[in-house]
């Protein structure tokens, strides 16, 4: 029977895989880490609805793993394809994840016991987890996996597994699939703010990223959903958000605004003030870009509840004994002000995920300049590409935010949903 490979598990590509498989083709969802939910799953809420966003994620997740019609494959990268539409030919590389999975339960003894602790990349560098560890709670499939980087075979995983699921060895395993066609959905990578170094990121403990403040914010994240500083763990008394860090910004090959970063500025900052009236917020700006349906309600929302708005970009963050300083201009009345927040929050771009030039190589279909998938057409038909058969959608063609990002999938679902039915009634 015809099938269609999807590769990445972010929202986009889950909902992808839901919607093709709902109409009884099957769907092999490949992901390169551990658990499908992709960068979703670290958000706190989701605009404008300040839904949690795990609520909306994570019994999505559940569908796919239990459908009938989908076989999820993580740890899994492609490492080749050929043929053409119709008659598709890919090769997965599965990873080793130091695991029978078909023993492990999921849980967490192993955890518990692992005396080692490293940096948790889940949780954008605050908070750690161990050499035998889950990204986060809800990962699915619900399995741990062994990094053999910082492992030093203590052993202590291996007595405490009662179904003896901990592998001291394993190896690479090759996979091969037929399928009809394939949708690409790799999704984004956040922007890497020590490019920005006058901001001081990694440098002072106080300047966070907004993919940091995520973590940090969300009840289940590595503070427990309590804003603090990382230096003191002092609750911070006045908040700076830096808007358009990595993005809109030629001097660095980056010259696209990021579509997501305002909103999400605002969402956190309307969240952290609801919770702290007192608390002085401001987010220093270019221009305030809520374009989508109830977003520019939004940022009235934001202004209502005293959020201030400064139209001026700092030129670097400062920081002395007292603590830290940045001077701005703000440009609607050429003041030069200098401000000495407790807590600077970068609002950090996105931009192609780092295997987006390597896959779309594989697939044999163009780039743009900015290293996001070129589409077809992006007026009239941004989810094909030149290679018939071959979908993408999301953020791998540009940025987008979860809404958009869910209809392109859907519109893409669709059209390898007709290829694979083509195939089957030939
Ligand atoms: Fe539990 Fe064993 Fe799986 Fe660890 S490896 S989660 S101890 S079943
Ligand atoms: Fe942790 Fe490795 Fe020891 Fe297991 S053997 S408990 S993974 S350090
Ligand atoms: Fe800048 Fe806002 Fe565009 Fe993000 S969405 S790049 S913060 S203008």
């Amino acid at each position: 029977m015809s099938s269609v490979v999807v590769i990445g598990a972010g929202i986009t590509g889950i909902q992808a895989a839901l919607d093709i498989a709902g109409h009884g083709i099957h769907v092999h969802l490949v992901e390169r880490e551990p658990t499908i939910g992709g960068h979703m799953a670290q958000l706190d809420k989701t605009f404008p609805t300040n839904d949690c966003s795990m609520c909306i994620l994570s019994p999505k997740m559940v569908d796919v793993a239990r459908h009938p019609f989908i076989t999820v494959h993580t740890c899994t990268e492609v490492e080749s394809i050929s043929g053409e539409v119709g008659h598709f030919q890919v090769v997965l590389k599965k990873h080793p994840r130091y695991i029978d999975e078909s023993a492990c339960t999921g849980c967490g003894d192993c955890i518990e016991i692992c005396p080692v602790e490293v940096y948790n990349r889940f949780d954008a560098g605050i908070g750690v987890r161990k050499a035998i560890y889950k990204p986060h709670q809800q990962v699915v499939p619900d399995y741990v996996i062994k990094d053999p980087e910082h492992c030093i075979e203590c052993g202590l995983c291996y007595d405490a597994c009662g179904p003896g699921a901990v592998l001291r060895k394993d190896e690479e395993k090759t996979t091969e699939l037929e399928a009809a066609s394939i949708l690409v959905t790799t999704g984004y990578a956040v922007f890497d703010a020590g490019m920005k170094a006058q901001f001081g990121h990694l440098l002072l403990p106080d300047v966070i990223t907004s993919l940091e403040l995520e973590r940090m914010i969300n009840a289940s994240g590595p503070t427990g959903g309590k804003l603090k500083r990382l230096s003191d763990g002092k609750v911070p008394e006045s908040i700076i958000f830096i808007q358009c860090v990595g993005s809109r910004d030629i001097t660095i090959g980056r010259p696209w605004c990021s579509c997501v970063c305002c909103m999400q500025a605002l969402k956190n900052a309307m969240l952290i003030k609801e919770k702290n009236p007192q608390m002085e917020i401001t987010i220093c700006y270019m221009d305030i870009r809520s374009y989508g349906k109830g977003y520019e309600e939004y940022f009235e929302r934001a202004k209502a509840l005293g959020i201030r708005f400064l139209r001026g970009m700092p030129s670097d963050v400062l920081a002395d004994r007292k603590g830290m300083s940045l001077q701005v201009e703000n440009s609607e009345t050429s003041e030069v002000q200098i401000l000495h927040p407790d807590l600077v929050v970068l609002s950090v771009g996105i931009g192609p995920s780092d295997k987006t030039s390597w896959i779309a190589e594989k697939l044999g279909i163009p780039v743009e300049e900015s290293g996001f998938i070129r589409s077809v057409n992006d007026a009239v038909d941004t989810v094909a590409t030149i290679r018939p058969g071959i979908y993408v959608a999301g953020t791998t063609t540009a940025p987008r935010d979860i809404p958009d990002s869910v209809a392109s999938g859907g519109a893409a679902a669709m059209r390898a949903y007709i290829d694979a039915v083509r195939t089957r009634s030939t």
